[in-house]
């Protein structure tokens, strides 16, 4: 049987494409890959998200994503997809052994931000330590935080962060920054930041639920120290999921996929949303917003067919 439309993943992207494409009666089959729900499954409170005012639990907003995609008729599969065949249509889908064959695909993968992999880090993940500022710096208000990283995105989280934080230090491990001139220009201009440059993070402090810093080796002399603040920022990049496409489709440099026509990418019937294309937004609402997007797209796509 030929499926009219996969889509693989789960994360808003995924479940609001689901949504759509359900409602317009094309039974998407959706896998929900090794990661079921998304990144959020991995945080908290979101307060963010249009229509809770009160904020909520990541998980619990993915579950009620899910139920919804799932009420007009979304079929859910909790498997991985290993790889895809793009060189004809109908596409192939295999996840183990066994495969699937689509009239149309949306990818709706993620990303996954690069961590340092150093000592104590899966302790304080989410609790101290975080990779996005736009979604977790309102819970620093009034404390001392670092942001470790010298590209713009370092210095735009750093610089964000001072709405909430006295003191907010860039930890780097060169002199000279990463970042565009303009970007180092208006970090080195705040008052709020401060620089230890030409150091690297070679692990966390404190017990779980008590972050207290970093323990910072200084790529000048290798001299060691702790460096106490009350919470951190991973800034050193995203890597988006792509590699079981096997560069079927077009990326920008940093393997991110292309939208070429609305949000259809390089190969005809092949949409994308979400944080698989995205390097600057990177917020569940507009990774939805993008899932929604790319269903309308297929349908209109398909139905042209
Ligand atoms: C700790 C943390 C806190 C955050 N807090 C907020 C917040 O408060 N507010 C906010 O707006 N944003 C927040 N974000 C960002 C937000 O989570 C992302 O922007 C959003 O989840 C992106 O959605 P997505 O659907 O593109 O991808 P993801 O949520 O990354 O989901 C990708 C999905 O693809 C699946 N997948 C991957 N590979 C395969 C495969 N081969 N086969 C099948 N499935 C696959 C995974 O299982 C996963 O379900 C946070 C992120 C993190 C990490």
């Amino acid at each position: 049987m030929v499926e009219k439309l996969i889509i693989i993943g789960s994360g808003p992207a995924g479940y609001t494409a689901g949504l759509y494409a359900s409602r317009a009666m094309f039974e998407p089959l959706l896998f929900a890959g090794y990661a079921s729900g998304g990144q959020l499954m991995l945080t908290s409170d979101v307060e963010n998200y249009p229509g809770y005012p009160e904020g909520i639990q990541g998980p619990e907003m993915m579950m009620q994503l899910r139920a919804q995609a799932e009420r007009f008729g979304t079929r859910i599969l909790d498997r991985n997809v290993d790889s895809v065949d793009l060189s004809h249509r109908p596409f192939g889908v295999t996840s183990g052994d066994e495969s699937w064959q689509a009239e149309a695909l949306i990818i709706a993968t993620g990303a996954e931000a690069i961590w340092l992999g150093v000592e104590n880090e899966e302790v304080h993940k989410g609790r101290g330590i975080s990779t996005c500022a736009t979604c977790d710096g309102a819970f620093f208000r009034d404390k001392e935080v670092m942001v470790v990283g010298g590209g713009d995105s370092a210095m735009e989280e750093a610089t964000f962060l001072t709405r909430f934080c006295p003191k907010v230090t860039i930890v780097h491990r060169r002199e000279g920054l990463r970042a565009s001139q303009i970007m180092g220009l208006r970090a080195r201009d705040n008052p709020r930041i401060a620089w230890k440059l030409n150091h690297t993070v070679t692990g966390w402090l404190g017990a779980e639920g008590d972050f207290r810093g970093a323990r910072l080796r200084s790529t000048a002399d290798d001299s060691e120290e702790d460096f106490t603040c009350e919470g951190a920022f991973i800034a050193i990049g995203h890597k988006p999921i792509t590699s079981f496409l096997g560069g079927q489709l077009e990326t920008d440099a940093s393997g991110y996929l292309l939208w070429k026509q609305h949000s259809m990418t390089s190969v005809k019937g092949v949409f994308a949303a979400g944080d698989v294309v995205d390097t600057r937004y990177r917020q569940a609402v507009t990774a939805a917003g993008m899932g929604c997007m790319a269903a309308i797209d297929a349908e209109r796509w398909l139905e042209a067919q």
